[in-house]
């Protein structure tokens, strides 16, 4: 079968596509056709090694497809659609699976769309409900408001009763950010100003940042006493180690950086975010935009185009083309 891998880090261009043996399930895992692989930023600091993975490693952790075999104790029936947020080597014909990872996609809810949602949407989820959850009523910023997380992130504070100042960096981004239901969309030069105006002086109740390097510390200034910064990653590079007494002086802050794993211990809790994300998409409360499609040959191109900041959305890899 066809995979992408990686044997040593480095630019995109050390992604290569080429012919491996068919992965075998083990004792509770499954093997899946992969319909659709999702792209994520993540998969990129695999790829350089900004996150180090042993090499050589098969690329991709998302995806969703239907299960063509199971492993001893793997609970899960053959033909069975099912969509995942980690499973090393998604970006792939096939994959194995670990069953206690895999969630059965429900009805109304197709392979892209479940794809696009295990990773971008579960984060999505648990930052706004779980990390700092969102009030009624509660301003916050979202950063990259038309990326993968973002667009899914705005349109789940909105469901929540919150109101989402947005950055984006150039106007196509802002009018989907404001299609997802973002109030206002900032510059990144000088957002912590406008949301200090726009909430009469007072800041925001959280920010969250998957941007990182380039807007964490301007971030710190928007907040309201005891807001929360929500740091989720590092599209623009890892911020400056922080010295704490800045969150003294700037109105006894909070600051975080969650992990999806941490916000997914066990099966019940995988389940039960899923079950939200999916439900919403099911039932047509949570819009889903794929931004870009791509050949398994192409997925270098993916990465270059995540990275170089020219995609919308969730970027999907179709293994058969
Ligand atoms: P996105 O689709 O959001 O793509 C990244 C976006 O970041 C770009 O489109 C761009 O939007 C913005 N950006 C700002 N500065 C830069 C820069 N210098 N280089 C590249 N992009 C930049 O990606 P994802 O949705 O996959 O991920 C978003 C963030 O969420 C990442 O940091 C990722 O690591 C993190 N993440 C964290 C998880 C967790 O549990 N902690 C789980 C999943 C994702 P614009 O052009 O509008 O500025």
């Amino acid at each position: 079968m066809r995979a992408a891998q990686v044997r040593r880090t480095g630019g995109p261009e050390v992604v290569e596509v080429v012919d491996v043996e068919e992965p075998r399930p083990g004792p509770g895992q499954v093997l899946v056709e992969v319909d659709a692989a999702g792209v994520n930023f993540i998969d990129t600091y695999h790829r350089s090694g900004t996150y180090p993975v042993a090499t050589p490693f098969g690329l991709g952790l998302e995806g969703a497809g239907r299960v063509v075999a199971a492993g001893e104790g793997a609970d899960l029936p053959e033909g069975g659609l099912v969509a995942w947020k980690q499973a090393p080597g998604s970006c792939a014909e096939r994959v194995v699976v670990d069953a206690a990872e895999a969630v059965p996609v429900p009805d109304g809810v197709d392979a892209e769309t479940a794809a696009a949602l295990m990773l971008q949407g579960l984060t999505a989820q648990y930052l706004c409900a779980s990390t700092y959850p969102v009030a009624p009523g509660d301003v916050v910023v979202v950063h990259a408001a038309a990326g993968g997380v973002g667009l899914l992130l705005t349109q789940m504070v909105v469901l929540r009763g919150g109101r989402v100042l947005a950055t984006t960096s150039t106007p196509e981004k802002a009018e989907l950010a404001r299609g997802a239901g973002a109030e206002e969309v900032l510059g990144y030069e000088d957002f912590a100003a406008r949301a200090r105006e726009l909430t009469d002086g007072e800041g925001v109740a959280a920010v969250y940042d998957g941007v990182g390097r380039a807007t964490f510390a301007q971030g710190l200034d928007a907040l309201r006493p005891r807001g929360t910064m929500v740091l989720f990653g590092g599209a623009s590079g890892q911020v400056e180690p922080l010295d704490l007494q800045q969150l003294n002086a700037k109105g006894s802050l909070y600051v975080t950086r969650p992990s999806l794993a941490a916000y997914t211990r066990t099966r019940e809790e995988l389940l039960e975010r899923a079950g939200a994300v999916l439900g919403w998409a099911a039932q047509g409360r949570l819009s889903v935009r794929v931004g870009g499609r791509y050949a398994l040959e192409d997925v270098a191109r993916a990465h270059e185009d995540l990275e170089g900041r020219r995609t919308t959305g969730k970027l999907l890899v179709l293994p058969e083309g």
